[in-house]
């Protein structure tokens, strides 16, 4: 159409201009020119259409002089304005709407351009056929996604059957190695494996929920079998309430992940130095600890084999000892046990973990340390404490470093003012395990570097527990902080959040 637009125009303005001249008729041909201007939208530059409304206007001029002469009837001359007038009026809107037609073009092309050469891959997706699927169910007065997931356990897989793929920029066909759109729109179906299906419900639930912004991760699995790690963040526009353009951009965190996890093993072997190195402080108390139950094994021992000796053998006096020493050598092994619990150089293992069983275990293995510090002990756990997904190890070091941290810092408090208060409670979403002491608190020019890695103020401190501690929560999703007032003594509280999810 574009390109017979100039040959019409002019055809047309050859028309008009024999008409106009040749004909008498009371009408105002020349106002036919209107269609010349319009039809050089298609073609014509800014001011080449300027041109042509003029050249337009200039014909109908000369049409007029033609045709009249010297004589100048009123009613001619008013045709003439009229058609001058139209003829003007249309170039001026003609001239206002190719400037427009300009801005939305460069406007269009800079979104091209951003769309196609950027680092992070976009998919144009076009959901309507889901929102008719939710239009349905809500019409069936279904109100929630879960029951949908009730009533149709396979709708999760149909739906993305529902989503159709409009167009892609290049990063993201690079990203799933896809030489045009129609692979990609084949591939895509295919990358979401079965276990994925609890993700995409969440996508769903939060697009039936109709919010503009979703962000997850994802793995997927490449045909050639590499496992490729994606965030990706669903933005539904605000001014398309139909869904029909829905703007997915991915980003490819593989590298990052890895070298994430690569971190979490070098974070891992270093927490299994500081541990080892604190058991080693811990070696005499523990020597002290088995010393006990192997001494009463040792004299219970002799006594039943006196009674045995008698010549009449005691044999109830004979099994009394023994249950003693099969009962002390139990406690020594539970020692033992404790004792390679915190030496196991294990990687994040996560279960069920009781933070209380964890803080008990600790206290009974530091209970020397307490007792030589003449440290007062008080201990305040929250019955039916929630269990929370962890690591039981690495947990266990946390508590560990927490209590051995406020037992040195009390070291030089007066004999009946060395307070340890150990507490645990459940918060809102959170499990809380608080240790408070009555040290000296900590100064402000330390505050700022407690948790870096080898900041310590002890002659022969490391300076890795509070960094490996924070470490450790964060991994579990949680955060630590310490409060204190010089002088007045230290609290450190740390928060595990429970219903976490694994992985
Ligand atoms: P380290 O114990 O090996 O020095 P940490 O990371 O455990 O390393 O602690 C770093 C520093 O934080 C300690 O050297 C000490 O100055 C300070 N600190 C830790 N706990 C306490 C506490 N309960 N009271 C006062 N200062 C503390």
């Amino acid at each position: 159409m574009a390109r017979f637009s100039p040959l019409a125009a002019a055809t047309i303005a050859v028309a008009v201009f024999i008409l106009d001249t040749l004909t008498t008729f009371d009408i105002a041909i020349a106002v036919l020119y209107v269609v010349v201007v319009l039809l050089s939208l298609n073609f014509a530059k800014k001011i080449q259409l300027l041109a042509i409304g003029a050249g337009c206007m200039g014909l109908t001029l000369l049409s007029f002089l033609l045709s009249h002469g010297q004589e100048l009837p009123a009613d001619s001359i008013g045709r003439c304005f009229v058609s001058l007038a139209a003829i003007g009026i249309t170039t001026f809107l003609a001239f206002r709407v190719k400037a427009a037609i300009g801005v939305l073009a460069d406007s269009e092309q800079r979104y091209r351009s951003i769309f196609l050469a950027t680092g992070v891959g976009i998919l144009q997706m076009d959901f309507t056929g889901l929102k008719h699927a939710f239009d349905r169910f809500k019409s069936n007065d279904v109100q929630r996604i879960e029951d949908i997931e009730r009533l149709d356990p396979g709708f999760a897989r149909s739906a993305l059957r529902l989503i159709k793929l409009t167009n892609a920029n290049r990063t993201a066909l690079n990203m799933f190695n896809a030489p045009d759109l129609g692979a990609l729109e084949q591939l895509l179906p295919t990358l979401v494996s079965d276990d994925m299906e609890g993700k995409v419900w969440k996508l769903l639930a939060s697009i039936w929920a109709g919010n503009q912004s979703y962000e997850a991760e994802a793995i997927l699995k490449t045909s050639d079998g590499r496992q490729l790690i994606f965030l990706y963040n669903v933005a539904v526009p605000l001014d398309r309430p139909a869904l029909d353009m829905v703007l997915i951009s991915i980003m490819d965190v593989t590298a990052r992940r890895e070298a994430e996890n690569e971190l979490d093993v070098a974070r891992s072997q270093l927490a299994h130095v500081a541990r080892v190195a604190t058991l080693g402080e811990l070696t005499v108390s523990i020597a002290h600890e088995l010393n006990q139950p192997l001494a009463a094994v040792v004299t219970n021992g002799g006594a039943g084999l006196r009674w045995l000796k008698r010549d009449v053998p005691d044999l109830t006096k004979v099994q009394s000892s023994m249950e003693s020493m099969i009962a002390d050598a139990t406690r020594a092994s539970d020692v033992i046990k404790h004792l390679r619990g915190l030496s196991v150089k294990a990687s994040p293992n996560p279960m069920n973990v009781d933070l209380n069983e964890i803080i008990e275990e600790t206290v009974t293995l530091l209970q020397r340390e307490i007792d030589i510090n003449q440290v007062t002990l008080r201990v305040d756990l929250a019955a039916d404490l929630r269990k929370v997904i962890g690591d039981r190890v690495q947990l266990q070091q946390v508590v560990l470093n927490l209590l051995l941290n406020a037992i040195q810092a009390m070291a030089h408090v007066a004999e009946g003012r060395r307070e340890l208060t150990v507490k645990s409670s459940e918060e809102e979403s959170a499990i809380m395990f608080r240790v408070q002491d009555t040290g000296p608190g900590i100064p402000l020019e330390v505050r700022d570097n407690l948790f870096n890695p080898f900041f310590t103020t002890k002659p022969d401190g490391m300076g890795m527990g509070l960094s490996i501690c924070r470490s450790i929560l964060t991994a579990h999703g949680g955060s630590i902080s310490a409060s204190s007032e010089p002088g007045a003594g230290t609290t450190f509280e740390f928060t595990i959040p429970f219903n976490r999810e694994v992985g």
